[in-house]
C-alpha cells in the first residue's frame, strides 16, 4: 500500500534536488568553509550564497542570518540573547521593575521551555505569562497591548504548528509600538507558506528549521535584527562572525538553498490559490466520510496546508490507528502516549470543548505534494470513513446495522475490566463488573450489535457499579426497565443459571457465603470454562483454594483489574505480583531473528490484533518469500479472550504472530498466550510498518 504522508507540519521529505546539493557537497565540495584554501572558498562561497537568497526570501536586507541547527537552537540563542541583555540593564539600574517575559499561549513548547530555561539560569526570576488566545487561536491583542510596557521579551510564533493559525503580526507589531520589548517570532511554519517582511515589520529574532521545508533535519537559519542584542549560545572557533560557532552543516546548507532557490524560482511549490485548492477537496473529503466533523480552528484564519479537527464520538486514538491503517500518515492534534492521549495544550488554550481538545486530529500536507496525491488521500480518507461505517462505528450509523461480535468483549478503563457476554444468536447479553467510566465503550458496543441485556452482575458491592445504572439504562432503555428483581450483586432472584443460547453463567458464592463478593463461571458446549473472578476474590490463598474445588485446571480466570494486561489466567498459573513483568521484551521478533532462526514449517498463524475497521483496510506483514502463514486472524484484543482457549491448543512448535500498527497491543496478546502457556508467542517489533515491504525512495532527479 502506497505510504501518504500527510503530516507536513512535522517534518517533510527532502526534495530529490536537494538530496543531490547535499550529496554533491559530501562528495566534492566537501571543504571547510573557514579554510582560505580553494576547497574552503568554494564551500564559503556556495554558503554565502544560500545566506543571500534567504534574506531575499525573508526581506532581511539587513541584520544578522547564521545557519543553526534548527528551530530549537534559534529560540534558545534569541532568548538567551534578549535576557543577557535585559539583565545587563537591569544591574546598571537602567530597568528598576521586573519585566514580563510573554509568550503566546499556542506556542510551541520551546519558546516557553527556553523563557523558563534562561530566566532561571541567568538569576532574573521574572514572571513568565501566557499572552490569551480566543477561541479562534488569535492572541488577544488588547491584553498585549496593556502589558506591553511592563514586557521585556514578548514571543509570538507567525503559524500555530497544530492548527495552522496565522498570526496577526501586524497587529501585534502595533500593540507593541510605545513598547521597548523585544519580539521574538517563531517563524518555523511560516517559511515559503507566507511573506514575512521581517526587517519591515521591526521583528527582532525569527528562528527557522529546514525540515519543515523540504530541506533535511540539523539545519536551520536564525534572522537577528540589525542592532537587537545577541549573545552567542555556543563559542569556539569563530564561524557564523562569531555568532555560531562549530564547523557549518554544509551539505545542510546546501540542501536548503536548493530548497530557497526552489522557492524563489517558483517552479516547484504549489500556488497559495493551489494549495487553497487542495485544502477543500480534503476537508470536503473528511466532512463527507466523518459527519459531524467539526474544524478546531477555521480554515479561512489557518495556513492552507492545515487542517485541524475533531469527530463526535471518535476519539484521536481511534483516528489515527484508523488512517494509519489506510496508510494515511497524520498525527493527533495532541501529544498521544500510548495509553491516553492527553489533550492539546493548544487547543485548550483557544477554550475549546474537553473532547474537542482530546479528540484532535491534524492532518498537513506539503507545498510540494500534486493534485494527485491529494486526490488519492481523498480516496482514502473515505474508504476511512466506509470501514468505520461498516463496522458500526459512526454515530450515525442506522440501528439496523448490527455486527457479529465475539462471545466475549473485555472493556477496560483504568486499569478496571467490565466484560460482556453475549449470545449472538438471540441477541442477549450479560455485562460483569460495568463502572461509569465503561459506560463510552458499552453504548458504542450497543449501538452496533444491538442486544437485548439480561443482567448486570457485580463481582463485589461497590456504589460505582450502582452509578452506572443511568448510563447503561441510555445505552439499553427497554432492558433495563425489563430486568426484573435481582441480588446486591445483580443475580435475578431464584435463579439457578442465567442461559445465553448455548451457553451458561453459574454464580459461585463465596465460601463464607457472604452476599457481598461472588464469582461467575461462563460454561460453553465445548467445555471450556471462563471464571470472571473481580478482584478481591483474587487477593487471598483462601480464594484460590475454593475457586480450585469450584473449577476445572485449565478454566480461565478473568480479573477485575488488569493494570499488567494479563488479560487472564489459570490456577495451574496463578497471578504473582513479583512476576508481572517478567520476560519482557524477549517476544518482540525482529524480522532478522525471523528469517535466522525459525523454519518455514509448521506455518505460522497470523493474528491482527488491531480494530476490524483497521483490519479491514489492509496491511499484512511481509514474512518473506516461501513464508506462507496458514491461517490469518482478526482478533482485537477487547476478544482475545475467545481465542485463548483454542490457541492454547495448538502445537507448542507452531509460531503465534501478533501483529499491529506499533507493535504495542500485539506484545500485550504475545505477552498473554506466553504466560498462560503457549510460549511460541511473539509479536512483531515495531509493528507493521516495519513489516510490510519496504518502498524504494522516490528517485534522485532534478
Ligand atoms: N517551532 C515550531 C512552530 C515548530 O513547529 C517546531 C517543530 O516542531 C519547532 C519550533 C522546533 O523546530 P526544530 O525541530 O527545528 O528544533
Amino acid at each position: 500500500m502506497e505510504e501518504i504522508y500527510l503530516d507536513a507540519n512535522a517534518t517533510t521529505p527532502v526534495l530529490p534536488q536537494a538530496r543531490l546539493a547535499a550529496l554533491a557537497v559530501m562528495g566534492e565540495a566537501f571543504g571547510n568553509p573557514s579554510s582560505i584554501h580553494g576547497s574552503g572558498l568554494k564551500a564559503r562561497a556556495l554558503m554565502e550564497q544560500v545566506r543571500d537568497r534567504a534574506r531575499r526570501l525573508l526581506g532581511a536586507a539587513g541584520g544578522q542570518l547564521c545557519f543553526t541547527s534548527g528551530a530549537t537552537e534559534g529560540i534558545q540563542t534569541a532568548v538567551l540573547s534578549a535576557l543577557t541583555e535585559l539583565r545587563r540593564r537591569r544591574d546598571a539600574g537602567e530597568i528598576q521593575q521586573p519585566l514580563l517575559l510573554l509568550y503566546g499561549a499556542t506556542e510551541h513548547k520551546a519558546v516557553p521551555e527556553a523563557l523558563r530555561h534562561w530566566n532561571d539560569l541567568l538569576g532574573l526570576h521574572w514572571p513568565v505569562r501566557a499572552i490569551p488566545v480566543d477561541h479562534q487561536g488569535q492572541h488577544d491583542l488588547a491584553w498585549l497591548r496593556q502589558q506591553a510596557p511592563q514586557a521585556g521579551l514578548v514571543c509570538t510564533m507567525a503559524a500555530n504548528n497544530e492548527t495552522g493559525v496565522v498570526s496577526d503580526l501586524d497587529g501585534i507589531r502595533a500593540a507593541l509600538a510605545d513598547s521597548s520589548a523585544l519580539w521574538l517570532v517563531d517563524s518555523v511554519q511560516a517559511l515559503g507558506k507566507l511573506p514575512l517582511h521581517l526587517a519591515e515589520r521591526r521583528i527582532d529574532y525569527a528562528p527557522f528549521s529546514g525540515h519543515k521545508l523540504y530541506a533535511p533535519k540539523g539545519i536551520g537559519m536564525l534572522y537577528v535584527r540589525e542592532g537587537a542584542p545577541f549573545t552567542p549560545l555556543m563559542t569556539g572557533g569563530g564561524q557564523e562572525g562569531a555568532l555560531r560557532a562549530g564547523t557549518e552543516n554544509i551539505a545542510g546548507i546546501a540542501a536548503l538553498g536548493e530548497v530557497l532557490r526552489a522557492l524563489e524560482a517558483g517552479d516547484t511549490f504549489a500556488n497559495q490559490e493551489t494549495l487553497r485548492a487542495h485544502r477543500e477537496r480534503l476537508a470536503r473529503a473528511l466532512t463527507e466520510a466523518f459527519p459531524g466533523l467539526l474544524f478546531n480552528a477555521p480554515p479561512s484564519l489557518c495556513l492552507p496546508t492545515t487542517l485541524n479537527f475533531a469527530v463526535p464520538g471518535l476519539a484521536s486514538r481511534l483516528l489515527l490507528d484508523l488512517f494509519d491503517a489506510a496508510g494515511l500518515r497524520v498525527s493527533g492534534g495532541s501529544a498521544c502516549s500510548a495509553a491516553k492521549a492527553q489533550p492539546s495544550y493548544v487547543l485548550e488554550a483557544m477554550n475549546l470543548p474537553a473532547w474537542q481538545s482530546s479528540a484532535a486530529v491534524r492532518l498537513s500536507f506539503g507545498a510540494a505534494d500534486s493534485s494527485e496525491l491529494i486526490e488519492r488521500a481523498c480516496a482514502r480518507i473515505r474508504a476511512c470513513g466506509d470501514s468505520l461505517r461498516a463496522h458500526g462505528l459512526m454515530a450515525h450509523a442506522p440501528a439496523s446495522n448490527t455486527m457479529p461480535t465475539g462471545l466475549v468483549t473485555r472493556f477496560v478503563a483504568d486499569g478496571a475490566c467490565c466484560y460482556l457476554v453475549a449470545d449472538a444468536t438471540h441477541r442477549h447479553c450479560v455485562l460483569i463488573d460495568p463502572l461509569p467510566s465503561h459506560a463510552e465503550q458499552i453504548t458504542q458496543w450497543q449501538r452496533r450489535h444491538q442486544h437485548t441485556l439480561v443482567a448486570v452482575l457485580a463481582t463485589t458491592r461497590r456504589t460505582e457499579h450502582a452509578a452506572s445504572a443511568a448510563a447503561l439504562s441510555a445505552a439499553f432503555p427497554e432492558s433495563m426497565q425489563a430486568l426484573g428483581s435481582v441480588d446486591p450483586l445483580g443475580w435475578p432472584q431464584g435463579a439457578q443459571q442465567i442461559e445465553l443460547g448455548q451457553h451458561r453463567i453459574t454464580r459461585l458464592a463465596s465460601p463464607e457465603g457472604s452476599a457481598d463478593a461472588a464469582a461467575y463461571v461462563l460454561h460453553t458446549p465445548d467445555q471450556d470454562q471462563l471464571a470472571f473472578v473481580g478482584t478481591s476474590v483474587m487477593a487471598d490463598a483462601g480464594s484460590l483454594h475454593w475457586l480450585t474445588q469450584a473449577l476445572a485446571p485449565h478454566a480461565l480466570l478473568l480479573p477485575g483489574h488488569d493494570d499488567a494486561q494479563h488479560f487472564a489466567w489459570t490456577l495451574g498459573q496463578p497471578l504473582r505480583p513479583k512476576a508481572r513483568h517478567a520476560e519482557p521484551e524477549a517476544l518482540a521478533l525482529s524480522r532478522e531473528r525471523w528469517h535466522l532462526q525459525f523454519p518455514t514449517s509448521p506455518a505460522p498463524l497470523l493474528v491482527d490484533v488491531r480494530e476490524p475497521y483497521e483490519h479491514a483496510l489492509g496491511g499484512r506483514p511481509d514474512l518473506g518469500p516461501g513464508v506462507h502463514p496458514n491461517n490469518v486472524q482478526s482478533v482485537p484484543l477487547g476478544s482475545l479472550l475467545n481465542a485463548l482457549p483454542a490457541w492454547l491448543q495448538l502445537e507448542a512448535d507452531t509460531p503465534v504472530l501478533f501483529y499491529c500498527r506499533s507493535g504495542n497491543r500485539s506484545a500485550q496478546a504475545a505477552r498473554a498466550l506466553r504466560r498462560l502457556g503457549h510460549a511460541n508467542a511473539w509479536s512483531l517489533e515495531g509493528g507493521l510498518a516495519l513489516w510490510t515491504a519496504q518502498a524504494a525512495p522516490p528517485a534522485l532527479s532534478r
